[in-house]
């Protein structure tokens, strides 16, 4: 059978997508365009590359060669029509809602968020004029009716922050579709190793790029993928279906087609907001994105056996790991995330708030700090740190109330991370 019948397996893709030896020096990895700024051919090659008549290179804030290979490889891997590299992952959410909003219009959202997530949409994002609505996920009837006339877009995590739990994507895309408004995934916890929002219903992928995707806590960045399935012609949406005078009258949504989404987050919002991704950055990305799959599948691995030990702890009052069979999100797991439930989940120490401050403070091979998705095994106590500024409502409701103990199982040896934790729990 000739090999070009078979399409590339996801781990092809995780080293090959979008990537090809320099045309002028043959190197093989993908080199770091460190350069601000690109040559034209000629004055007219110029006027049509800012004109929009021709794609290219112009200025690095909007697009570059290194950035642009890993905005290939992250677009395959979610099996999406398009990419934008951006500085983080609330970089990416920035552009995103930027792109959807207009002032006096609301986001529906899921209350299992990154915290960092919950401060932005609540916060920050009220300055542009922008409302956030939150609703349970689990509770499906309730996070229908959240629905208004102003919601212009559904945000949710596939596998939520903290307590790694599992987000029904096709019952909220089905809400979505209902309204004829976008879906957006922050897929950071899963990556397209574990769970596929576009086989799901979802319209719009984001990452935290500096999470698994890079996986060894060196970068930060952030993506958002164009699953190319929305019609953006509703003039509800009008940075895609309304002309944009700086273009000569463009119509983003007509003339890009499948890709006008991410055509128009970067030329409408990265072009003019700025937080583009360091080419740098976009190679240690890379470099970590050749062996995602092979994380992926240890981390959650790894994090199986180290849920099942602390289920039976007598120092731990409950474990949330999608991965646990009996856990609420067991099922769930099993539909959308068939490899494996992922590198993060919490636990309840016995003893609530010190006991908790107690046993993370006595880890020794696990890091004490605020990220996931590294190599190493990292903890965090989030009611006293990432979920902080949330109400003590707001905690209980997000997974992070005040015994909670997060984890992010790294790739080391499990026995090693297992005696860790119980020295933990002893002390
Ligand atoms: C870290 C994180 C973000 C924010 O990404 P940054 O790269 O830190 O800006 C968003 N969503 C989730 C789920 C995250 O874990």
């Amino acid at each position: 059978m000739p090999a070009e019948s078979l399409p590339p397996g996801f781990s092809t893709l995780a080293v090959h997508a979008g990537a090809a030896p320099d045309p002028t020096t043959g190197a093989r990895v993908t080199p770091i365009y460190q350069t601000t700024s690109f040559v034209f051919e000629n004055a007219d090659q110029a006027a049509a590359r800012f004109g929009l008549q021709e794609f290219g290179n112009i200025y690095s804030r909007i697009t570059n060669p290194t950035n642009a290979v890993l905005e290939e490889r992250i677009a395959a891997l979610e099996g999406g029509t398009a990419a934008l590299a951006v500085a983080s992952g609330h970089a990416a959410q920035l552009l995103v809602f930027h792109t959807l909003l207009q002032p006096g219009e609301t986001i529906l959202a899921a209350t299992k968020l990154y915290g960092g997530s919950i401060n932005q949409l609540s916060h920050a994002f009220k300055n542009f004029g922008w409302g956030v609505t939150f609703a349970d996920t689990d509770d499906l009837k309730a996070f229908a009716a959240a629905v208004t006339p102003q919601t212009k877009a559904i945000f949710v995590e596939s596998i939520a922050n903290p307590g790694g739990t599992i987000t029904d994507l096709e019952a909220i895309a089905n809400i979505a579709k209902t309204h004829k408004i976008p879906l957006v995934v922050d897929n950071t916890l899963a990556s397209p190793y574990l769970v596929r929002p576009f086989e799901h219903g979802a319209d719009i992928i984001v990452h935290s790029a500096t999470k698994f995707l890079g996986g060894q806590g060196n970068s930060m960045g952030g993506l958002i993928v164009d699953g190319g399935t929305f019609d953006w012609r509703d003039p509800r949406y009008p940075m895609l279906s309304a002309p944009h005078a700086e273009y000569g009258g463009l119509v983003i949504a007509e003339t890009f087609g499948n890709i006008a989404f991410a055509l128009a987050a970067r030329a409408l919002g990265l072009r003019d907001l700025g937080p583009a991704l360091s080419p740098f950055n976009a190679f240690l990305l890379l470099n970590g994105i050749e062996t995602l799959p092979l994380r992926m599948q240890r981390h959650s691995d790894n994090a199986l056996i180290v849920a099942t030990h602390l289920a039976q702890h007598h120092k731990v009052d409950w474990v949330s790991y999608a991965g646990l069979p009996g856990d609420r999100y067991y099922e769930l797991a099993r539909k959308y995330s068939p490899l494996g439930a992922g590198a993060v989940f919490t636990f309840g120490v016995h003893g609530g708030y010190d006991a908790a401050l107690k046993t993370v403070s006595s880890l020794k091979l696990f890091s004490l700090l605020a990220n996931v998705g590294d190599t190493r095994s990292l903890v965090i106590h989030p009611a006293s740190t990432t979920h902080r500024q949330l109400t003590d409502a707001q905690k209980i409701a997000a997974g992070a109330g005040p015994e909670v103990v997060r984890v992010s199982i790294g790739i080391e040896d499990v026995r090693d991370i297992i005696a860790d934790l119980d020295q933990a729990l002893a002390a």
